[in-house]
């Protein structure tokens, strides 16, 4: 019997994992381009021609709306901006409580919180991590005005369900679609599914430009709206003859021309990278289900998943009562880190991250000041034990990996199938 790395024996994998590439020749010659015509960024702070920004970011804005086939698209400096500008345009106003995924990166609940907001978190689903529609449905109060609901992974959100829910309450439904650029419900793409979308165009996503974020609907209202809070919005409503001044302070949430101009490169590369993913992970699956402590996952019906990350359920029964942490790591010693992330070691983990319900924030109640502002204002519960399912998911069951990308080849994937396969079959050594 071989012995696992983790108790001295030989790993699966001594070298590194490729690194997920995606900025090449045509990604330099856009900044080049950028950086020769002088101008880096297009944008005036008043009301004037260069209010929307420069010929870069409004290609970029037309190419993006024209591929996710919605009418208007409004580039950031990153997903977490676009959830500003989207919570300011639906008029979240103070007291206002919004139901927010808790299993999701910390800048989903923000936006509510800027516009002294109440975060609300409903529960998520078993096996798809998404807000729960009855879990959103037993917090709707006289105060709810929105959901911002979160494709998390890539897997989207169940649209018919939830956005009945926010019909039926008259509530605005934000969907926060950073993990899930290229995601389908049906034949409408993830992203335009609400009546706010976002992406984000950040370092670590599926694709990117540094820093960036998009922010995508199809009502002329909330996209002028988002457009103002982007750059300035106190200083134009004036001269613009702008009358609703609801959350028009406005902030610099500009992205930059050559940030732009790479983006529309990424844009043309997005179709090819999904789709690896997804094979990807449509093989590693094939493999995984055959391991009796690992569960793969659906899709949702209907729904073309995009996988940000490949979540798993571990059966802790199934592997003789071994902790998932224990075995997680007998896993991560087996491989080795990817090229560019070496820091991280090698990516596999046990959930995702905490429910943001748990973050001192909301644990402290303290936002604004030290008085406990907005959430002094509120009874709304940030207890442990509010969300089970996804203190099941995160505290027990999920596995997640990043052996997913595009550049892998078929020996890559092999290696982690046979770093988990190897785990199990010795799984007496860490018993
Ligand atoms: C990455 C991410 C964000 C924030 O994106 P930035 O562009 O880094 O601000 C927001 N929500 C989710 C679900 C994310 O994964």
């Amino acid at each position: 019997m071989a012995v696992l790395a983790i108790n001295g024996g030989q790993k699966v994998r001594n070298s590194m994992f490729p690194a997920y590439r995606v900025i090449a020749d045509e990604e330099e010659r856009a900044a080049i381009r950028v950086l020769r015509s002088g101008i880096l960024s297009g944008y005036l702070g008043c009301w004037d021609e260069g209010f929307y920004g420069g010929s870069e970011v409004r290609a970029l804005e037309e190419e993006w709306a024209a591929h996710f086939g919605v009418k208007h698209a409004i580039a950031v400096n990153s997903a977490t901006s676009a959830l500003y500008i989207a919570t300011g345009a639906i008029g979240i106003s103070p007291g206002d409580e919004v139901i927010v995924s808790p299993y999701t990166m910390s800048a989903s609940a923000v936006g509510p919180l800027i516009y002294n907001g109440i975060p609300v978190f409903a529960d998520i689903e078993r096996d798809y991590f998404d807000l729960d529609p009855h879990s959103i449905e037993e917090r709707i109060t006289s105060n709810t005005k929105a959901i911002i609901v979160v494709n998390i992974f890539g897997q989207p959100y169940d649209m018919d369900s939830i956005n009945e829910i926010a019909q039926k309450n008259g509530l605005k439904v934000i969907e926060d679609n950073a993990q899930g650029p290229n995601a389908k419900y049906g034949d409408k793409f993830a992203g335009t599914l609400g009546d706010i979308g976002v992406f984000s165009l950040n370092y670590h996503k599926h694709i990117h430009c540094g820093e960036g974020g998009i922010a995508v609907t199809d009502s002329d209202e909330l996209a002028e709206r988002m457009r103002l809070i982007r750059n300035h919005a106190e200083a134009v409503v004036g001269d613009k003859g702008y009358k609703d001044l609801t959350n028009m302070i406005g902030f610099n949430l500009r992205m930059t021309e050559i940030e732009a101009s790479i983006a529309r490169e990424q844009l043309k590369k997005l179709d090819y990278l999904v789709d690896e993913r997804v094979s990807n992970v449509n093989y590693l699956n094939s493999k995984f289900s055959n391991i009796p402590c690992l569960r793969t996952l659906p899709v949702r019906s209907g729904c073309k998943h995009v996988y940000y990350m490949h979540p798993l359920i571990y059966n802790r029964t199934a592997a003789k009562g071994v902790t998932r942490k224990r075995f997680v790591e007998a896993v991560r010693a087996e491989l080795m880190p990817a090229e560019l992330r070496e820091a991280e070691g090698a990516l596999v983990s046990y959930g995702y991250v905490r429910p943001l319900y748990l973050e001192p924030i909301y644990q402290e109640r303290i936002a604004y000041g030290k008085d406990g502002y907005p959430f002094n204002n509120s009874n709304i519960s940030y207890a442990k034990g509010i969300c089970p399912i996804c203190e099941d998911m995160h505290f027990e069951k999920l596995i997640t990996h990043d052996y997913v990308y595009a550049g892998l080849t078929k020996n890559d994937l092999d290696d982690v199938v046979s770093a988990f396969e190897k785990v199990y079959e010795n799984i007496d050594e860490l018993v």
